[in-house]
């Protein structure tokens, strides 16, 4: 066997179809009931539009949750194939309809195999002969009478026939030796999209290779930076394999349904470029931690990130309150959240917790710094600032350093050091520091200062003085 080849079985992709009021949406909700592994959703509550039922005998089915042929007609109208396997819904108490009759036109243009769902059983009177006799009429021939299409009789309102019919759909997916490979390119077809408090959004099915969280896909020219994929139940996920639906963040832009959705092309390190513009990427150096940064007006956001130690990098900032999108950036960077002065609205704090993203609301920027310097803290010996001294002079019998801050930030209580041309001079404490003639927490990026270090240390204009974190 080739072994570069991983291709595999996958679940097949079922599409049901048929006219109003036949029962579509009611069977496929008694089908979602009989989902053996429905669990609760946890996390981000995301409804796409596409179900996967797993049968008893562990396989799966991919349901399109958008019935009727509106939709599908809109998807197959730019080209995509979306369906393995459709499923023509006809009531037996009302027969052939004008659309049960466009569906099966559908159907055999698209040539994918279907199976009849006599829907509403359960009413008094009805025959399954009756219908099947109406049906070929329409040249549909059923298997048992003469041809090779499966019937079956179901009613959703007493849930019978549903297994019968999850049953015969693995069967016509087993004939239909339906394969797709996790590891090829991937080619993934958008069955619903649209804009939510997230972004733009859409639920596409892939049917080869596999979108993973952090890579690149385009629907059509639209590029889409994958920042988060949820999968039917809502629960984030890192990756989608074919035969599978997943909710996808990330778009620029809402992608039009029946958009074809592609990975990367393998040439295209120019259109990688243009993408990772598009998204201003940066890759982390390990020892970086990345934040995310939110503050009730500009003017705090801005003294905050000119304040950040080295080695703290701004993932995504902004003014006003936390929101989803926040949550899922800082999923996606690993990142954690902090918040100054801006509200972070109960279901976002729920949000967070379920995607175990830590966000700290601060009213004291030096606090929010401080937290920032604990967490660079647990690891090495971290620089949090540096300062060059531009003057001495004596205060209270003791000697006053004048500094102005090079980077970072420097705050009362740090652990110092002074170097002289990189060779250190001493080590001490920051016990008093002071802007003009005010006592301060802390001083950021570019302001002069006052420090009085203990012990006294015999520093000299030009010295470089660091601080750590210890
Ligand atoms: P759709 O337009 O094809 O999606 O049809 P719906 O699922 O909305 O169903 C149309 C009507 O038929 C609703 O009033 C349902 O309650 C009813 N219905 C659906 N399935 C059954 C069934 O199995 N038995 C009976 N008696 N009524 C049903």
């Amino acid at each position: 066997m080739d072994k570069n080849n991983t291709n595999q079985t996958r679940p097949p992709i079922v599409v049901v179809l048929g006219h109003v009021d036949h029962g579509k949406t009611t069977l496929l909700d008694a089908i979602r009931k009989t989902n053996v592994t429905a669990k609760e959703a946890g996390g981000i509550t995301q409804k796409i539009g596409a179900s996967v039922v797993e049968t008893k005998e562990g396989k799966k089915i991919t349901f399109i949750d958008t019935p009727g042929h509106a939709a599908f007609t809109k998807m197959r109208g730019r080209g995509a194939q979306v369906a393995d396997i459709a499923v023509l819904v006809v009531a037996q108490d009302d027969g052939v309809k004008p659309q049960t009759k466009e569906a099966l036109e559908i159907i055999k243009e698209t040539g994918i195999p279907f199976i009849v769902a006599g829907t509403k059983s359960d009413v008094a009177g009805v025959s399954a002969e009756k219908l099947q006799g109406e049906l070929e009429k329409e040249e549909v021939y059923f298997e048992g009478r003469g041809g090779n299409i499966p019937f079956v009789s179901v009613s959703a309102r007493n849930s019978t026939g549903i297994t019968e019919l999850l049953e015969m759909l693995t069967l016509m997916a087993d004939v239909a030796e339906l394969k797709g490979d996790p590891n090829a390119p991937v080619e993934a077809v958008v069955i619903e999209s649209g804009k939510d408090k997230m972004g733009s959004t859409a639920t596409v099915v892939v049917r080869q290779g596999s979108i993973k969280v952090g890579e690149a896909v385009f629907a059509e020219e639209l590029p889409c930076k994958v920042r988060a994929l949820f999968d039917d139940k809502g629960k984030g996920i890192k990756e989608v394999t074919p035969g599978l639906p997943a909710g996808v963040f990330g778009f620029t832009d809402v992608p039009t349904v029946g958009a074809t959705v592609l990975s990367m092309p393998h040439k295209g390190e120019e259109v990688e470029k243009k993408v990772r513009g598009t998204f201003d990427l940066r890759r982390l150096k390990d020892d970086e931690i990345p934040v995310i940064i939110k503050a009730d007006n500009a003017g705090s956001l801005e003294a905050i990130i000119a304040s950040l130690p080295p080695r703290i990098v701004v993932v995504g900032q902004g003014v006003g309150d936390v929101t989803a999108s926040d949550i899922i950036d800082a999923k996606t960077g690993n990142a954690y959240v902090f918040v100054f002065e801006a509200k972070i609205p109960n279901d976002i704090v729920k949000l967070a917790e379920a995607e175990k993203i830590k966000v700290e609301r601060f009213q004291i920027i030096y606090e929010l710094l401080q937290k920032l310097d604990e967490i660079l803290k647990k690891g090495q010996v971290i620089e949090l600032g540096h300062a060059e001294v531009l003057a001495s002079f004596p205060f209270d019998h003791k000697k006053v350093a004048g500094c102005k801050v090079i980077d970072g930030r420097l705050s009362k209580g740090d652990a110092l050091i002074i170097k002289r041309e990189d060779k250190e001079i001493g080590k001490g404490k920051a016990t008093s520091l002071r802007k003009q003639k005010t006592e301060v927490a802390s001083v950021g990026q570019s302001e002069e200062f006052g420090v009085i270090i203990d012990p006294q240390l015999d520093f000299q204009v030009g010295d470089i003085i660091t601080s750590i974190s210890k």
